[in-house]
């Protein structure tokens, strides 16, 4: 079996017309959709991500800002640009870029975010309500698997909700921001959902029960194909720097062995080109719908479910 390649940039180009829609609708409500972002420190893969948002903010015609903290910045530093960016109203979305330099505090950088413009649902407010099934943001990156997953599903006239109940999710990774709400969305549709993580014993005992496999473990080519089951749909978050001995050049790849897991899949996402592109407009989307819920409108694309 030669598994199909879900075709990311398709569906985020798909997406991001939604968003633009959307984003003009609001506007004749006098609404102003704006997105910022908090880099501190001069971690490179942040800071590409960062120019990354910019440039589908500007694409899609998002108001856009980002706060750029030094290296030596302190906490203090970060919640001051926190405070300023809740109390502005052109702002409606707020990410804070990770990694931040080792003595900041996440967990209280997250909680001094506004709830109502926590995108990515890291404040513990929204990470609770997430985690009880009635979301107010999505984040991005989980929301994006299965996006695409649920698109696949409905091309091959499966229903995701009749689709779901039955199988079994296995997600491999327990970040905050990836693992954890992924499970958490897997559950939500009545799928059976297994987590496994780094202290896992034996991982291929456990992906090779999926029927739906989702890998966030940030680390290359960690499922093979042995690992997993024929006719798995297989979902790879992954983006690992790879640096070819030779030339030096650094490329990037999935934390799925592509070549062994596609020869027994039913479908696959590729890295790059799956779940990547549509992380980015879904972030926006939901700077976009905090807008809506600012201004009391029901958005018609529903990035908050
Ligand atoms: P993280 O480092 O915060 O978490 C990794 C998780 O994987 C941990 O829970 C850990 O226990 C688990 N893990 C690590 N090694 C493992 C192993 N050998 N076996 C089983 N589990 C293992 O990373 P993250 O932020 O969740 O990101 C994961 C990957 O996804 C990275 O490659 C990252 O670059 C990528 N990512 C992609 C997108 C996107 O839009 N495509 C967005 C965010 C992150």
């Amino acid at each position: 079996m030669a598994g199909k390649v879900i075709d990311g940039n398709m569906l985020a180009e798909e997406l991001s017309e939604h968003v633009h829609e959307e984003l003009q609708q609001l506007r004749v409500s006098g609404a102003r959709p704006g997105l910022a972002t908090i880099l501190v420190g001069d971690d490179h893969a942040a800071a590409a991500y960062e120019r990354h948002v910019r440039r589908l903010a500007e694409r899609l015609e998002c108001e856009y800002a980002n706060e750029h903290l030094p290296d030596d910045a302190e906490l203090a530093d970060v919640l001051a640009v926190i405070g300023k960016l809740n109390a502005d109203p052109r702002i409606t979305g707020i990410l804070v870029l990770r990694p931040m330099p080792s003595g900041i505090s996440e967990p209280l950088v997250y909680r001094a975010l506004d709830p109502y413009k926590d995108v990515e649902a890291v404040h513990p407010e929204n990470a609770g309500l997430l985690a009880q099934g009635r979301p107010r943001f999505v984040p991005s990156t989980p929301a994006s698997c299965f996006y695409l997953l649920d698109a696949y599903l409905r091309s091959t006239d499966r229903e995701p909700e009749s689709f779901y109940p039955g199988t079994t999710l296995v997600v491999v990774g327990r970040s905050d921001s990836v693992g954890k709400p992924a499970a958490s969305l897997g559950l939500q549709r009545h799928a059976t959902v297994v987590t496994c993580h780094s202290r896992t014993n034996d991982l291929a005992a456990f992906t090779r029960q999926a029927d739906v496999l989702i890998v966030a473990a940030g680390v290359a080519g960690l499922v093979t194909g042995d690992m997993v089951r024929d006719g798995v749909i297989a979902v790879d978050v992954g983006i690992d720097p790879i640096k070819d001995p030779e030339t030096g050049k650094v490329r990037f790849v999935g934390d799925i062995d592509f070549e062994s897991v596609a020869a027994k899949a039913e479908a696959i996402t590729p890295v790059p080109g799956g779940v990547g592109p549509i992380t980015d407009v879904w972030l926006i989307g939901n700077a976009v719908s905090a807008a809506a819920a600012a201004l009391r409108v029901e958005p018609r694309f529903g990035f908050t479910t």
